[in-house]
């Protein structure tokens, strides 16, 4: 049997990094198996549906890696994957449910339900055509005519769970539930489990909220004469603080991490680790390793903390590995964001000198921007809070005229020769290293924060050094 997997979103909302994980694992399964993998658009409810945010949904998963053999945009056997395009298929399989006796209309009245069935029986309707609703379900919002599945009250539903394990709901916590209201739009019940059985789907793996609705979708498929899916239900994200995962945790949309500077490969092994790990503990892995190794039912039945922090760090141990060239790609729009213009070839070379320090200290793209802005834009203010804690104590003055004196007569200009000069200061003033360097660090590049001092001067070139020195001192007065 080929393994043929879905992930189904409904495009009411951004990409929520917990329906991410899910999209991830039900893709590394179909990899695993040499499967097929299927994306369809859950968009029956066309109030909150949009194709902004379809598209949104759509693109994410495209830079996670996430690419799909059958679905919206790509195509395949099973026409658009489009929910809204196959209402008329959900109608006739909800007729078609009603004419077998598995489904009946809705009726509430016994009066009305008397005189309804004697009009199927005029029309060679099957008598169980119009029931009245069980009392189990008599004080829902009345829909007169929707039509509800018939529940058998005799047993329950049990079904395997890769992930729980068995898994059984007695037939009163299902109840006759509707699966086509009565303006003929199907519920999510009924689209959700006729595209499952018509695209043939083997495994649904999804999250843990739906667990309640899967009996439901068990009994539809069987009243089809169908096999159901095996099902894995996956534990949901948490925050750290043990709650469920929500705004107050911070962002929880697969773009905002994108528009934040994290690498695709980064967020990719993070919502993998969410539950899984190849060997029960290695934390980073490439993306064909994650394919080699992973299985469903190896999933964690516990919840799973989605920690930004350590996906942060996740992001700088990638941004670390990636070779010299890879990163100054990667960074060069951030730069130019950060200096707010494009920069020439020859101003690459100067960044370059200084990109294998520059990376070592970026966990986040943008940082890099923030790093390297000093070589290409004058000072306009200095960082306020650097100046207040560096520039204004005592002695800052006497070290930025040793430093320029120092510096000025230089015959080379390059680390090691400015860092043998600068490193005399704390010996002939008796100060520390820190009360040196930091004020020195502070008027060249405008904040305490920032590359290496001695190679970040040489980087930035000997008259703009100069000029910054001079710059500091007149402002200290
Ligand atoms: N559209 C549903 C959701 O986004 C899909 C649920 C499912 O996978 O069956 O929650």
């Amino acid at each position: 049997m080929t393994v043929r997997v879905r992930m189904a979103p409904s495009p009411t909302g951004n990409l929520h990094v917990g329906t991410a994980r899910a999209a991830l694992f039900n893709w590394l399964y179909a990899r695993h198996e040499g499967g097929t993998y299927i994306v369809r658009i859950d968009d029956t409810d066309q109030e909150r549906s949009t194709k902004e945010f379809e598209d949104e949904i759509l693109s994410s998963f495209r830079w996670l890696g996430l690419d799909w053999d059958e679905g919206v945009e790509v195509g395949g056997p099973h026409g658009t994957y489009r929910q809204s395009d196959r209402l008329d298929r959900y109608r006739q399989v909800a007729e078609q449910l009603v004419a077998s006796g598995a489904a009946y209309h809705d009726v509430r009245s016994t009066e009305e339900l008397e005189s309804l069935r004697a009009r199927a029986q005029q029309e060679g309707k099957h008598p169980g055509h119009y029931i009245r609703r069980p009392d189990s379900v008599a004080n829902e919002p009345s829909d007169e005519g929707a039509i509800r599945l018939s529940v058998p009250q005799d047993r329950p539903v049990v079904f395997q769970d890769l992930i729980r394990g068995e898994v059984s709901f007695e037939p009163r916590d299902v109840d006759d539930f509707v699966i086509l209201r009565s303006n003929g739009t199907p519920t999510y019940h009924l689209a959700s489990t006729v595209d499952d059985v018509d695209y043939a789907i083997t495994h649904v793996a999804r999250g843990e909220d739906l667990l309640p609705s899967t009996p439901k979708h068990i009994l539809l498929t069987r009243s089809l004469g169908a096999t159901e899916p095996t099902y894995a239900h996956l534990p949901l994200l948490f925050g750290t603080d043990g709650k469920k995962l929500s705004k107050r945790h911070g962002a929880t949309a697969l773009s905002d991490y994108r528009a934040m500077g994290y690498l695709p490969e980064a967020v990719f092994n993070y919502l993998a680790i969410l539950g899984w790990s190849p060997d029960g503990e290695t934390t980073i892995f490439t993306r064909e390793e994650a394919i080699q190794a992973f299985d469903l039912e190896e999933v964690s039945r516990n919840p799973a903390a989605f920690d930004p922090a350590k996906l942060e760090w996740m992001n700088g141990e990638y941004i670390r590995a990636m070779d010299r060239g890879q990163f100054v790609d990667s960074v060069k729009p951030f730069v130019e964001e950060a200096v707010g213009r494009s920069l020439e070839e020859n101003e690459w070379e100067r960044f370059e000198e200084l990109a294998g320090l520059i990376q070592e200290r970026t966990k986040l793209l943008p940082e890099a921007g923030r790093q390297a802005v000093f070589l290409y834009a004058d000072i306009d203010e200095y960082d306020e809070e650097s100046w207040a804690k560096v520039m204004t104590k005592s002695g800052v003055g006497d070290v930025l005229d040793m430093g320029i004196a120092k510096l000025s007569s230089l015959p080379l200009w390059d680390a090691a020769s400015i860092e043998s000069v600068l490193r005399e200061i704390p010996e002939e003033l008796d100060i520390g290293a820190g009360k040196t360097f930091q004020p020195l660090r502070v008027a060249v590049t405008g904040s305490s924060v920032s590359p290496p001092l001695f190679e970040s001067m040489a980087a930035l070139g000997r008259e703009p050094t100069m000029a910054r020195l001079k710059r500091a001192r007149e402002e200290l007065g």
